[in-house]
């Protein structure tokens, strides 16, 4: 036995090899982060503006302008940066660990903590964390694809060595760390792969092209502009100025940036709900699911197992107690019994034994188990019996469990020669059963008793047990052959459902999602557990069942509520494909190696956090921490909120921006002086809009965000539906502003513009209520439900009233002291912008 390295030895190999890291990625640094926010053409031309207004001696516009330049570099460069790290936390989440042996125990560490002599316990799905020898292994298939590009797995042995970086395909090993970090042959080549990507969503091209859209015409409009203005002998550097502020007015400049902020926050908000997201197109894609496609173990049940019932040849057996305390008893025929009166129940325990990695550990008064809870369940199960316990160290090789062969085996060596252990789903188990156990020994299993067994699982199954089966097979030989074995009996084991797993079920079939099982379970636990959770299955559909069928009958069974058991994980991949097909939007659970495809088929891959291999985490959209399918559900209305969140601050800038365009070319037809300098429309959009803009993105979901369909995923983000809301607002604020403008150009044009842009400036912060929501009033979101709200429209207003009276500002901004006669003509006429939209969609919610 093996104790691994001690704890006291850790500090100063610590010193000698440092840390199993690679040098990180490069990241964005503040200052390259910062030149980002300078290095855009609109910031460019806006200091050339600046530039011009210098050698015009225009000292105060040349303030003006690179104080908002600044100002916009400052907000945007601290946005960018909280969401930056925002992702850099997320990453961390994701660092990977290790099981590793230290004075003979064994615990998960952060593999950046592993050391040359670790002894580490790789399993199937594990990243290989450090370079390292094989110890012992049993099985071990390693893909070496990262290092070699070859993508044939081999087989490693004990003697053999394995590198860091390499996944463990099937099988598992005790291995002795050789080499850490940079001393790996991994790190010697390669460099971290960024575990979170943060690859462009849809969502931010479809932004970018909208901006490149209206970009396009700003300048296409700004040019017609500058030439009808010198046709009218306006100066050059007025026309310049004048065709600029056209130009920043059209441009929603904000937009990308605020989506990037608010899909990097709306991540950070779905990690604290326990789902961690790989990629921001995830949270985009989730709003429009509209199949889960769920596992069964962990996912909707706890995976927590206690054995309960055992069926062996002779006789049946109730088992007492719960969880992983070996407290409970066996009882046959209502009398508790010990193995050491009952030679089978004492022969499937030692198999029970010899076939599980688990242990049984005591955590104060709690019993626990470290391992695989199948496993758990039958080391419990054999403490109840009072078994003898087993030596581990006899076990000479090991066939080791997969999801797609469902049973393992192992050859134990005896004083009286080999003999084989196995266990599995009882199908696979029969399979390789000729003779059956009893008391005097093994006997032919006849086909009576074949036929029975197989009712037995299907009563055990039909109760919602998980059915375990166990063999032997006394004389037996190296290498491991799966035939001929003797059965032991049953196992039926309690998972029980999570309790919050059907009201999760139930959300979402009210909000159009639609909850498919797939499991590699037994057909009739699989319904049991369908049923108790709500989960609609009028049919159920196997491996076997699939492998006959064509394309087109899938896709035919789809329509029905099926529910998928015994499956293989390259099924999944079918599955998803056929709901693709047929229109859907698919969010598909994994966790072991060969569900990678098909979480990378899925729209959302969601790797489970818990039982999820490396591999699987991989090749996920989505880590699942808590394995929960209820957190799936909420990731899906945290991805709908921020779906719709955005969809609220581009209507809201477009409307800002259409009304100020409309009321300078509105100006410009009519001659006149201007309404807005491009010193104010600088401060209205790159500042004020901007800051509200985001607090829209901090909007709570809508009350009845989950009791609609998912949305069509080709809907854009503007639809034709939006254009009539975004000109009502932009005409009532232009034709309000240009009122007061025309209305008060008497009392001198300074004052006149000052009362335009301010009201402006309050007429775009009060319809910011009118877009919480498309649809439900303010009254019924609760008006206090986005404190962040009220601080930004708070501050903006005192901005707004600091540019109109704080002489610094007065004299970068032009503006005038307005008197209480403006404030209230202005009030007055925001009023409306308020009261309208609330009145039209109370009555519409009606
Ligand atoms: P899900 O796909 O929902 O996670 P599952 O855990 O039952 O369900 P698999 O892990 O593929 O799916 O297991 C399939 C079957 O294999 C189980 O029903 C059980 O009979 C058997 N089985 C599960 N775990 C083990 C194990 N560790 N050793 C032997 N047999 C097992």
């Amino acid at each position: 036995m093996h104790h691994g390295l001690s704890d006291k030895s850790v500090p100063d190999l610590r010193a000698q090899h440092g840390w199993n890291e690679l040098p990180e990625p490069p990241r964005a640094s503040p200052l390259t982060l910062l030149a980002k926010q300078v290095m855009n053409l609109l910031v460019l031309l806006l200091i050339a503006a600046a530039g011009i207004s210098l050698l015009l001696g225009e000292i105060g516009d040349f303030i003006a302008i690179i104080a908002v330049v600044v100002l916009n570099a400052i907000l945007g460069f601290v946005q960018e940066w909280r969401a930056e790290t925002t992702m850099q936390a997320l990453r961390k989440m994701l660092s990977p660990a290790a099981v590793v042996v230290r004075d003979g125990l064994r615990r998960t560490i952060p593999a950046r903590e592993l050391l040359p002599g670790d002894l580490v316990i790789l399993a199937e799905g594990d990243r290989v964390p450090a370079d390292a020898d094989i110890l012992h292994e049993a099985g071990l298939l390693i893909d070496e694809s990262v290092l070699t590009g070859e993508s044939v797995p081999v087989s490693r042995a004990a003697g053999e060595s394995v590198a860091s970086g390499t996944t463990v395909l099937r099988g598992h090993a005790e291995v002795c760390v050789t080499a850490i970090g940079q001393q790996t042959r991994f790190g010697k080549i390669a460099t971290l792969t960024a575990t979170v990507s943060d690859a462009q969503t849809q969502l931010q091209r479809e932004l970018q092209g909208l901006a490149r859209q209206l970009g396009l015409l700003a300048v296409g409009v700004a040019g017609v502009v500058a030439i009808a203005a010198l046709l009218t002998d306006r100066p050059l550097a007025d026309v310049f100025m004048l065709g600029l502020s056209l130009a920043v007015a059209m441009v929603p400049e904000g937009l990308p940036a605020v989506v990037t902020v608010t899909l990097a926050l709306g991540a950070g908000a779905m990690a604290r709900r326990n789902a961690l997201v790989r990629n921001l197109q995830a949270i985009e894609t989730l709003g429009a699911a509209s199949v889960i496609c769920t596992d069964k173990t962990g996912t909707l049940t706890e995976n927590k197992m206690t054995a309960r019932v055992i069926r062996t040849a002779e006789a049946r057996y109730e088992v007492t107690g719960s969880g992983y305390d070996p407290a409970g008893h066996i009882a046959r025929d209502g009398q508790k019994i010990r193995a050491e009166d009952d030679p089978v129940l004492a022969r499937l325990s030692q198999t029970a034994q010899l076939c599980s990695h688990a242990r049984l550990v005591r955590r104060g008064d709690q019993w626990d188990m470290v391992g695989e809870p199948t496993e758990g369940a039958l080391a419990t199960l054999a403490a109840k019996a009072w078994a003898d316990s087993v030596d581990r160290d006899s076990i000479v090789e090991e066939l080791p469990f997969s999801s797609d062969r469902k049973r393992m085996s192992v050859l134990e060596r005896t004083g009286a020669g080999m003999v084989l252990h196995c266990k599995g789903a009882p199908e696979q188990i029969l399979a390789i059963c000729d003779r059956i156990d009893r008391a005097e020994g093994p006997a032919p299993m006849s086909s009576a008793e074949r036929a029975e067994i197989a009712a037995e699982v299907e009563a055990m199954a039909g109760r919602g047990l998980r059915t375990i089966a166990l063999a032997y097979s006394p004389g037996a030989s190296e290498p491991i052959v799966e035939e001929g074995l003797v059965f032991l009996g049953l196992a039926g084991l309690v998972d029980p459902p999570r309790p919050e797993v059907r009201d999760a079920v139930a959300l979402a079939a009210r909000a159009g999602i639609r909850t498919v099982m797939i499991t590699g379970d037994h057909p009739a636990t699989a319904m049991n557990i369908a049923q108790k959770l709500a989960i609609p299955g009028d049919r159920v559909l196997t491996s076997d069942d699939l492998a006959g069928m064509e394309d087109a009958a899938l896709a035919e069974a789809l329509r029905e509520n099926v529910v998928f058991a015994r499956v293989q994980p390259e099924d999944k991949l079918r599955i998803v494909a056929a709901l693709q097909d047929g229109g859907a939007i698919v969010a598909m659970t994994g966790d072991g190696v060969n569900d990678a495809p098909a979480l990378k088929r899925a729209d959302i891959g969601l790797a489970m956090g818990i039982r999820g291999t490396e591999v699987a985490k991989d090749a996920s959209d989505l880590v699942v921490l808590d394995d929960n399918y209820a957190t799936i559900v909420g990731a899906v209305a945290e991805g709908r909120r921020q779906f719709e969140n955005i969809r609220k601050f581009v209507r809201y800038l477009l409307a800002s921006n259409t009304g100020e365009v409309l009321a300078l070319l509105v100006n410009l037809s009519l001659g006149g002086p201007l309404i807005f300098l491009p010193t104010q429309i600088l401060w209205m959009n790159l500042i004020t809009d901007g800051v509200t803009a985001i607090s829209l993105g901090l909007e709570k979901p809508e009350p009845g965000q989950m009791r609609v369909p998912p949305r069509d995923p080709r809907m854009h983000l503007l639809g034709l539906s939006a254009l009539p809301v975004i000109l009502a607002f932009g005409l009532y604020t232009a034709g309000a502003s240009l009122w007061l403008f025309y209305s008060l150009l008497d009392q001198g044009v300074e004052v006149a513009r000052t009362a335009a842009f301010t009201g402006m400036v309050l007429f775009e912060k009060t319809s910011v209520f009118a877009f919480r929501s498309l649809r439900t009033p303010c009254w019924r979101l609760g008006w206090t439900s986005n404190p962040a709200l009220w601080m930004a429209f708070s501050a903006m207003v005192l901005a707004q009233i600091a540019a109109v009276y704080w002489p610094p500002l007065q004299t970068l901004l032009h503006t005038a002291p307005l008197s209480l006669d403006h404030w209230g003509s202005i009030l007055v006429l925001a009023l409306p912008l308020l009261v309208v939209p609330e009145l039209v969609k109370s009555v519409r919610s009606h």
